[in-house]
């Protein structure tokens, strides 16, 4: 019996009823819809790759064919298959692609193309849906101990947060500040990550001093990972002191000059030596002047042991140990002096 092609009565050998020519002709490479899909979140630009959101390194080429590969299926009877998009044109939220087959089928290569849209779809990732709704895992309390805190002090800190949060928000989308509460008692900043949280912390204590203690409480339960949810709150405490106040420490009287982050250190007013103390100590120290309290005095004898220099408030002259680092005076110079519980301790500014 003779078979006939079913679409152009040739009678070569038969494909499915049909002659290679007509077989090739209505062979599809691949079943493909009309359009396909990927969605970016129209706050921050990530994109979803299966089922998880990408902030970087996830680019327009890799999406696109990521958007088709997931919606085109592969006639099983293509061999050797090899396909690549190209993107023809963009408009707005439509990519106009070209999806180019290549492979073998009844032993013929062939090399196909079909048109096919990729849309954009708008949607939120969850990193920007927890920063729209407000959410935060910490706050950050900025409070000096034992006074208020200085504007200067408030500005340089809203700075150095808002640096840093710059810094961070690039690796931790939620590394941003939800709400910058001004209380009596000092700053509150709503910080989206517990961890930028910290991090800012302990760079701000670096700046300037003081010490950071910090707590945390369940504030509700994530059922679908089984897990508490924690906000904690680190606190900065600065220091009652600043450059050039005085303070007492055991039985020393000092005058700071330098705030760092792991120790303070200044002058010890009794030999003028200088003293180191850990912030561990900080408990233990207390203001007692700052520079309102410095008087000007004069340098009215000196000897050999001794210098005398009259007292700033009722004149009396006052006799003090003559140490070394008081071998620049000259009698009749005038010099500051501070008069801490009843003592008067000689300040030597160049020293
Ligand atoms: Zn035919
Ligand atoms: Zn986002």
């Amino acid at each position: 019996m003779i078979m006939f092609c079913l679409l152009c009565d040739s009678q070569e050998k038969l494909y499915d009823g049909l002659c290679k020519k007509c077989y090739l002709n209505e062979f599809e490479a691949i079943k493909l819809p009309e359009y396909t899909t990927f969605t970016v979140c129209s706050h921050c630009g990530a994109t979803l790759k299966k089922n998880k959101w990408q902030q970087v390194g996830y680019y327009d080429d890799e999406i696109i064919n990521d958007a088709i590969q997931k919606n085109i299926e592969v006639n099983p009877k293509l061999e050797d298959v090899d396909i690549y998009t190209q993107i023809i044109n963009n408009r707005g939220t439509v990519y106009e692609c070209i999806i180019h087959v290549s492979g073998n089928v009844i032993g013929t290569a062939i090399n196909r193309e079909y048109p096919i849209e990729v849309k954009v779809e708008k949607g939120v990732c969850p990193d920007c849906s927890k920063y729209y709704s407000g959410y935060y895992e910490a706050v950050i309390q900025l409070r000096a101990d034992d006074r208020k805190l200085l504007d200067e002090e408030i500005r340089k800190a809203d700075e150095f947060i808002s640096n840093e949060i710059q810094r961070l928000c690039k690796t931790n989308k939620l590394a941003y500040v939800t709400e910058r509460i001004v209380l009596k008692e000092g700053i509150d900043y709503q910080v989206g990550s517990h961890n930028a949280a910290h991090k800012i912390v302990v760079n701000l204590q670096k700046q300037f001093g003081g010490t950071i203690t910090q707590s945390r409480k369940i504030v509700g339960h994530d059922k679908s990972r089984s897990k508490d949810l924690y906000r904690s709150w680190i606190l900065l405490r600065l220091p009652s002191f600043n450059k050039n106040d005085f303070i007492s420490y055991e039985d020393k009287i000092i005058r700071i000059e330098k705030i760092g982050s792991h120790k303070f250190s200044g002058i010890n007013l009794n030999d003028y030596s200088t003293e180191s103390i850990s912030w561990k100590e900080y408990d233990n120290i207390k203001k007692i002047a700052d520079i309102n309290d410095i008087k000007t005095t004069t340098v009215t004898n000196m000897t050999p042991n001794e210098i005398q220099i009259l007292d700033p408030d009722n004149y009396d002259t006052v006799d003090l140990k003559r140490l070394d680092v008081m071998n620049n005076l000259n009698i009749g110079e005038q010099i500051n002096v501070i008069k801490i519980q009843d003592r008067i301790y000689v300040i030597l500014d160049d020293n």
